[in-house]
């Protein structure tokens, strides 16, 4: 199977989680452009220092900047089993920008997954989200079985978790409506290419999974 696929969401609608669940059982590579940018923040650049700043207001960091990144890491992925992206495209333009870039390469979206989730759902997720510095695990204080099993540590590095500096409810706040305003209109740009799937996101996890696979089979 070769797909590569594209999830559209609100945040906190769970793409991360969703793209982790389909990377190992079909050996996707799973491309955020949030955690590029986070790898930049981590390296502690001047480039970096800029994108933490936009990052923690929860706006958009220019394309100048994700375009580039992006690109390499298409090209990097291109002899690979299929990709997911999640957080890109969040815009019209940006969804250009992908086909432009696809094109070049002789590569093309297969399918479009749109994960629709309530805002408070939604809030709850991200204001309550905990990840493990060290393996990148997720965890959510605010529901029972996505807790860890000691509060504030990794189930399996022992390590203390931490929020994401832009996992509160301002800054939720404005990622959620920048998705309203720019992100939710590639719903119809998608449509119209015939790839575009809706599902539920406001179920558990492993069940919205279950809805993508019969998507993807
Ligand atoms: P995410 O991890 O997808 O929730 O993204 C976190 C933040 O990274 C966003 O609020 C933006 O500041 C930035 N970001 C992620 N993806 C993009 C993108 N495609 N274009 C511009 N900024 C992005």
């Amino acid at each position: 199977m070769k797909k590569n696929i594209i999830f559209l969401a609100a945040p906190a609608a769970g793409k991360g989680t969703q793209s982790s669940m389909l990377e190992e059982k079909y050996s996707l590579v799973h491309i955020s452009t949030g955690d590029l940018l986070r790898d930049e923040v981590k390296s502690g650049s001047e480039l970096g220092r800029k994108i933490e700043e936009m990052q923690k207001q929860g706006i958009l960091v220019n394309d100048s900047i994700v375009t580039p990144i992006l690109e390499k890491k298409l090209i990097e992925c291109k002899n690979n089993n299929g990709f997911i992206l999640d957080g890109y495209p969040r815009n019209l333009e940006q969804a250009k920008i992908l086909d432009e870039i696809l094109d070049k390469q002789n590569m093309k979206i297969d399918c479009v997954i749109y994960l629709d989730i309530d805002y408070d759902l939604a809030m709850k997720r991200a204001c309550g989200r905990l990840g493990c510095p060290k393996c990148g695990r997720i965890y959510n204080e605010y529901f029972d079985e996505a807790k860890p099993k000691v509060k504030n540590k990794c189930d399996f590095c022992n390590v203390e978790l931490s929020h994401r500096g832009d996992d509160n409810e301002k800054s939720f706040e404005n990622r959620f409506n920048t998705f309203i305003e720019n992100t939710r209109p590639l719903i119809d740009y998608y449509k119209e290419k015939g790839i575009l799937h809706s599902i539920n996101s406001n179920l558990k996890s492993d069940e919205v999974h279950k809805q993508i696979l019969n998507i993807l089979n």
